[in-house]
């Protein structure tokens, strides 16, 4: 048996903490859920729905919503907070492309969610690869709106730049949590880089939305949480998510608490003050949670905020 985190065997032991009332995914016993399954399996597809064990999985894929993670489902960081597979990636799959664009069709998505495992292996991160299944899920949907989540492309220079080349709607990459905890949570990435990412994907594209994401309950304060919403805004990234970080095993970097819902309705109106075009923030958010709605938001937030400018 292959170990899924072969970094980790040497961690602490860091036991599981009981999770509250508010902490329950939905069940939903649906049809469409079997469906979206079917879809995924017969295209040999890799989500980050299964990849992450996201607790979300039966409300998202009974509404067809699958976040497709492309580049195989091994990833060459080792992030403490994440349970996607870590090890040596196999060949990129030449028919992920057509393979990611026939899904989409299939399930006939107005809104899809393309992300990757990071691929620090490849001299160019993997943007190519990136920017072809964009392409090709573009023209084969022209009516669905795309949303990327991307790796940081750290010490790969330009190469994101490829991936801006392409048509999509959204540019969302997570920050995930504050820089004081980088060293712990997130060993492999650069706080400053990140958001240098986001503001970089503004201003060379700018008629998309940007978009990133934190979780809570990792250590962090709640004065550091404020700093990143400010940060977040001075690269002019749209819409913010926060979310309750979930221990996936006991290896896992260790969670310090859980937040209460209000707590999340709290730091939702900081947000809001702060000037996102939308925040989503609960318990059970993450990054592709509702991400079909949310979008329509976004839009109407955007064409809202443009009604009110002076004319000039
Ligand atoms: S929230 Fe995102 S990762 Fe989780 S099941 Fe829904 S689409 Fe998949």
């Amino acid at each position: 048996m292959t170990i899924r985190h072969p970094e980790k065997v040497n961690k602490p032991i860091n036991p599981i903490k009981k999770k509250p009332d508010w902490i329950r995914s939905k069940i939903v016993d649906s049809k469409v859920f079997f469906q979206t399954k079917k879809v995924v399996n017969q295209n040999k597809l890799v989500t980050v729905c299964q990849e992450a064990n996201c607790p979300n999985i039966t409300e998202c894929w009974s509404k067809k919503h699958a976040t497709f993670m492309i580049m195989g489902d091994t990833c060459t960081r080792a992030c403490a907070f994440c349970d996607v597979k870590t090890g040596i990636p196999n060949i990129l799959d030449v028919y992920e492309p057509a393979k990611i664009s026939n899904a989409v069709k299939t399930l006939n998505l107005k809104h899809v969610v393309i992300t990757s495992v990071d691929r620090d292996d490849l001299e160019d991160g993997g943007s190519h690869h990136f920017y072809n299944v964009i392409i090709a899920t573009r023209k084969k949907n022209p009516n669905t709106s795309i949303e990327v989540l991307t790796p940081d492309f750290l010490r790969k220079g330009d190469a994101y730049k490829k991936i801006l080349e392409a048509d999509f709607d959204v540019f969302n990459h997570n920050i995930e949590t504050v820089p004081r905890l980088y060293t712990t949570v997130r060993p492999g990435a650069r706080y400053f880089l990140s958001l240098e990412l986001l503001k970089n994907a503004k201003k060379f594209k700018k008629n998309i939305f940007t978009k990133s994401g934190i979780m809570v309950g990792l250590g962090e304060s709640k004065n550091e949480i404020i700093q990143v919403m400010d940060d977040l805004r001075s690269a002019k990234v749209d819409f913010l998510t926060i979310g309750q970080y979930l221990q996936p095993s006991i290896k896992h970097h260790p969670l310090s608490r859980y937040y209460h819902p209000d707590e999340f309705k709290e730091l939702k109106t900081a947000a809001k003050t702060k000037g996102f075009l939308l925040v989503s923030s609960s318990p059970l958010t993450r990054s592709s949670y509702h991400a079909d709605e949310d979008f329509r938001r976004l839009q109407d937030a955007r064409n809202k905020k443009l009604e009110c400018q002076p004319l000039q």
